[in-house]
């Protein structure tokens, strides 16, 4: 029996080798450094976080940036 399942248009990432996996989360983390605020410590960016949201559970999450080094809040989505 026939399925339809449409086709996407990207058929050559297909066979992407894994390097570019990881070349294209490389590159999100330096447009995602490039515009997000930069802390210097961990704590400053907690401190940030919870001043920006105020407890409504969906709280941003500080992460050490592989590009800058510093500290960076995921801006967290639905
Ligand atoms: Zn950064």
């Amino acid at each position: 029996m026939p399925r339809r399942h449409p086709r996407r248009p990207v058929a050559r990432h297909a066979g992407v080798p894994r390097v570019d996996a990881g070349l294209e989360r490389e590159r999100r983390a330096r447009a995602a450094c490039a515009a997000k605020d930069r802390y210097e410590t961990e704590s400053e960016a907690r401190a940030m976080s919870l001043m920006h949201v105020p407890g409504r559970g969906n709280r941003s999450v500080a992460y050490q940036c592989p590009v800058c080094g510093g500290w960076h809040l995921t801006s967290p989505r639905p």
